[in-house]
């Protein structure tokens, strides 16, 4: 074979191989970006970073169009269980600057955990597979400071307050006389992991065996910072 004809078809052969090359990447690259990269760097880095893009006004909103939409109707694969308190100045999809089907998230006010609350975190470590889970407080929650200042209530909402009242955590603040708002946040916050930890065999299983991790949170009402518990 000549040697032109040859080194034709060797240029050829290459050309191909850096377009299949290019098209793999521009098709990683695009297909779900913003997950491959969560799993590179971990859940917790994750939220981390979308945190800091949310406090410092450079929010990438990922994930939240309508094309993901039909793309995530076959599942849900979440990276994070979020349990937090219904104020709707504290929403985690914002607050952390993730999208749709990235955060599986529990929502009551004062960020209260009951049997439901676990029983859905067990269902998302169990079923969905999630390694992390956060427990986040607020500052300036509105059952902590309802509970601090012995606020009468009447209805069902008394039984968040009740709840906040018998937590030992929360109690042990009072015996002190702390009058640190802040404190009683994060005492709330550590109280709820406990619940998790005492009365669920199944994320005990997964926290023993090294396949999941809770930590708490507190977000600034201030500044849109959140602060990981260590
Ligand atoms: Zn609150």
């Amino acid at each position: 074979m000549p040697v032109k004809i040859k080194m034709k078809r060797v240029s050829a052969y290459f050309l191909m191989c850096i377009c299949v090359l290019v098209f793999m990447l521009t098709v990683s690259c695009s297909r779900d970006d913003y997950q491959v990269r969560t799993e590179e760097r971990g859940p917790l880095a994750s939220l981390a970073e979308g945190n800091t893009r949310f406090h410092t006004t450079q929010p990438r909103r990922p994930s939240d169009n309508i094309s993901i939409v039909r793309k995530m109707s076959a599942g849900q694969h979440p990276n994070a269980v979020i349990i937090c308190c219904s104020d709707s100045r504290v929403s985690p999809e914002l607050v952390f600057d993730q999208g749709l089907g990235d955060l599986f998230v529990i929502r009551t006010a004062g960020n209260v955990i009951g049997p439901i609350e676990i029983g859905s975190v067990e269902y998302a470590v169990e079923h969905l597979d999630v390694k992390l889970v956060v427990v986040m407080g607020h500052e300036r929650c509105g059952a902590i400071q309802a509970y601090l200042d012995s606020t009468e209530l009447t209805g069902y909402i008394k039984h968040i307050v009740d709840s906040i009242a018998g937590e030992t955590e929360i109690q042990n603040l009072r015996m002190h006389r702390s009058e640190n708002t802040d404190m009683y946040v994060k005492a709330n916050v550590i109280h709820g992991i406990r619940q998790l930890v005492v009365h669920s065999d199944i994320i005990r299983e997964r926290l023993g065996e090294s396949q999941l991790h809770i930590t708490g949170a507190v977000y600034s009402m201030v500044d849109g910072k959140v602060a990981f518990i260590k």
